[in-house]
This record gives C-alpha cells, sequence and structure tokens, in this order.
C-alpha cells in the first residue's frame, strides 16, 4: 500500500524548535499547567495575533465554552451560531443551557451570512451572544457581521479554530469581536497534540478565564471556592510545543497557499469544479483546500477514487441544523450550507505533501472527468 497522504496532519519544525522548549520544561522539572512555556505561548500568541491577552487552555471548545461565560450566557440564553461548522462551535452552548440559533452561510465567503443574520436579530432581538466561524481559513465577512452585531450590542466571539494566520483587511481573525479562539487540536494548521487559546483586548476578563479554568481557586491557604471552577489549563509541556510551532506558522501558511493554488490551476478549469471563493479582502491561511462540484462527477466519485490509492478527502462540514442532536433549534436561511455539503470536498493540504503527491491527486481526480 502507497503510504497515505493525509487531509491535515501534524508537522513539527525541521529546526527541531519544539523539543527545544518541551526539553526545558523537563530540565526545570514544570511539568505542570503553568511555567514558562505557558506565559511564553500566551504572549507570542497574543503578539501574533495582534491582541492585548491570551489565555492557554486545553482546547479550542474549553475556549469557546468560557468565552460564552465571560459572556454571561447562561440558561434559556440565545446564541447565533453558524449552521456550516464543526459541533465543537455549537456544544458549548448546549453546556451552559444556552440554546443555540443556526444561521446559513453566503456563497461569497461559505461562512455566516450577514442578511440571515439581520434576520435572525429580527426573530430574536434579546439574543445575548453571536460565534462566527472563519471556516477552513476563509475569513468571514467580518464589516458587515461586526456592524449589525454592535448595533445590537451584543457579545461577538470569534470561533477562529481553523484560521490562524489568516487575515481579514489586514486584521488577523479572531480580533474582531470581543472573544476569539484557536485551536492546536492535531489536524489544524499548527498543533500542540491538542491545546486551544482565547484572546481578547479585555485583560480582566482574560484574568477571569484563567482563574475559571484552574478550578475558580480563591485568593486564600485554604481551598475556598465562591465559583464554579474548570479542569481547562494547558500544560507547561504543551505549550512548548506550541511556541515551537507558532515559529513556523508563516512557512505554513505558505506551503497552504501553494497547494491551494496547485489544486486551483490544474483543476480549476475542469466542467463543474468551481473553488472555495476568494475574496480581494481576504488572506485565508488556506488550512483546507476545498471545492464544490455541480457537474456530473460527484463528490463520493472522488472520495472513493482518493481513499483507493490511500489519499484521505472529505466532505465539507454537514450543517448542525441537520444533524440528529441539534435539528430540534431554530434555522435562519435559504439552504446554502445544505447546498456546500452537497456539493463539497476538502482535498489533502497535508503542509508535507510533495509535488509528486499533488500531482497525483490532480490526476486521479483528472482522470474522473475522462470516463
Ligand atoms: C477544531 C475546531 C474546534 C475545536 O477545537 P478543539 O481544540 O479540537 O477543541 C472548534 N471549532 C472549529 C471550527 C474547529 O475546526
Amino acid at each position: 500500500m502507497n503510504e497515505r497522504i493525509f487531509l491535515s496532519s501534524p508537522h513539527m519544525s525541521d529546526e527541531g524548535y519544539e523539543l527545544e522548549y518541551v526539553k526545558e520544561a523537563f530540565d526545570t522539572n514544570w511539568i505542570a499547567p503553568l511555567g514558562e512555556n505557558v506565559n511564553g505561548f500566551e504572549k507570542e500568541l497574543a503578539e501574533k495575533v495582534g491582541s492585548k491577552a491570551a489565555a492557554a487552555l486545553s482546547s479550542g471548545t474549553a475556549a469557546i465554552h468560557l468565552a460564552l461565560r465571560a459572556a454571561d450566557v447562561g440558561e434559556g440564553d440565545i446564541v447565533f451560531c453558524p449552521s456550516l461548522t464543526f459541533s465543537a462551535t455549537a456544544n458549548p452552548i448546549i453546556y451552559q443551557n444556552a440554546t443555540p440559533v443556526f444561521i446559513d452561510s453566503n456563497y461569497e465567503t461559505w461562512n455566516m451570512c450577514p442578511k440571515a443574520l439581520k434576520k435572525a436579530f429580527e426573530k430574536y432581538p434579546e439574543v445575548k451572544a453571536v460565534i462566527v466561524v472563519h471556516l477552513y481559513g476563509l475569513s468571514a465577512d467580518m464589516d458587515k457581521i461586526m456592524k449589525v452585531c454592535r448595533e445590537h450590542n451584543v457579545t461577538v466571539i470569534e470561533d477562529a479554530a481553523e484560521s490562524l494566520g489568516g487575515y481579514y483587511k489586514g486584521q488577523h481573525t479572531g480580533t474582531f469581536g470581543d472573544y476569539g479562539i484557536f485551536s492546536f487540536n492535531g489536524n489544524k494548521i499548527i498543533t500542540t497534540s491538542g491545546g486551544g487559546m482565547l484572546v481578547s483586548n479585555n485583560e480582566e476578563k482574560v484574568a477571569k478565564v484563567r482563574f475559571w479554568a484552574t478550578q475558580s481557586r480563591d485568593q486564600a491557604r485554604h481551598y475556598q471556592h465562591s465559583e464554579l471552577g474548570f479542569n481547562y489549563r494547558m500544560s507547561n509541556v504543551v505549550a512548548g510545543i506550541g511556541r515551537g510551532q507558532l515559529k513556523v506558522l508563516d512557512q505554513r501558511v505558505e506551503k497552504k497557499r501553494y497547494i491551494f493554488d496547485f489544486y486551483k490551476r490544474e483543476l480549476g478549469k475542469l466542467d463543474g469544479i468551481e473553488f472555495m471563493p476568494s475574496n480581494e479582502w481576504d488572506a485565508p491561511n488556506y488550512w483546507l483546500s476545498s471545492m464544490t462540484l455541480t457537474g456530473k462527477v460527484r463528490p463520493v466519485d472522488i472520495f472513493e477514487a482518493l481513499e483507493a490509492e490511500n489519499i484521505e478527502s472529505r466532505p465539507v462540514w454537514k450543517p448542525m441544523h441537520l444533524q440528529p442532536f441539534f435539528e430540534k433549534y431554530d434555522f435562519v436561511g435559504t439552504g446554502v450550507s445544505e447546498k456546500l455539503f452537497e456539493n463539497g470536498v476538502c482535498l489533502p493540504s497535508d503542509t508535507k505533501m510533495t509535488d509528486k503527491d499533488l500531482e497525483k491527486v490532480v490526476n486521479m481526480i483528472k482522470g474522473l472527468w475522462l470516463k
């Protein structure tokens, strides 16, 4: 069997930066959920994205959960959430006993449709918070979305789990709203094996998030708790991997862009293929190269042909309003997210892919058009 080509897999630096930081943690015996790597990773990531403060956490999901708590979202509150996303965006709304209302995408961005968002505000003027996602590293239309959200005085949380290294009009995604979150799960553009980060310009709230994430221990010699706590802090070992990975983030974005350009150049003219949108105001990180198919070759033809060669590809996220667990919640839109799911293909976008690997994928796909 050929060596597997992945959609997106961990890619440590050639220089071994990650191991140096991890070794430092061992040498100083800071194998703990605090230490120099945690502080350093928070500072370095905040600087990279242009945010005042950051809290390193155990996952992106934990970061969304604590962002909702920081937004004071609780029992019965309504939270708008894009339908086209990974379930981790929506699950923390349920952890808080709040109610998600799912918002459709538009074709221009694949992300939250500002028009559908406006309609949702008319229907639910009492909404407490809005979660915006930057899917596959593509920016949502932040000017329009922030304008409506500010008019309604609602807290905005940006799920930038997939868009680290991606910019909207020169500003890093995840820094437009009140809170932004990132993920360092194994398949993300950089990884710590698992982890997340919450960023905000509100330093007081970030301090509060760190407090909640370490079991809400009050300042006292004995164990004293006035609030519900969580065990959500990132370990100092894991943060060391993150500091090393952050040094190669720009390289990873460059390679992801190269992969996208390669596919678009080779496949873009095939009948029925349309690549994910390119907007002049957007500088995506191209986390996954994705496209839609509306001709006679269907997504399943590609999944099956590539899998037969041990190459991984995937459908676009299945919308939340179509998921058995979430289908009882309201959806505002016209069905764009459903169409993107039906017709969407995420191509292997692993930064370790060689030109030979890319040519192989491209030739397999072109072959389907000759049948
Ligand atoms: C990966 C991902 C998350 C969750 O991050 P974890 O670190 O895996 O908890 C949240 N939202 C989106 C859109 C993601 O892709």
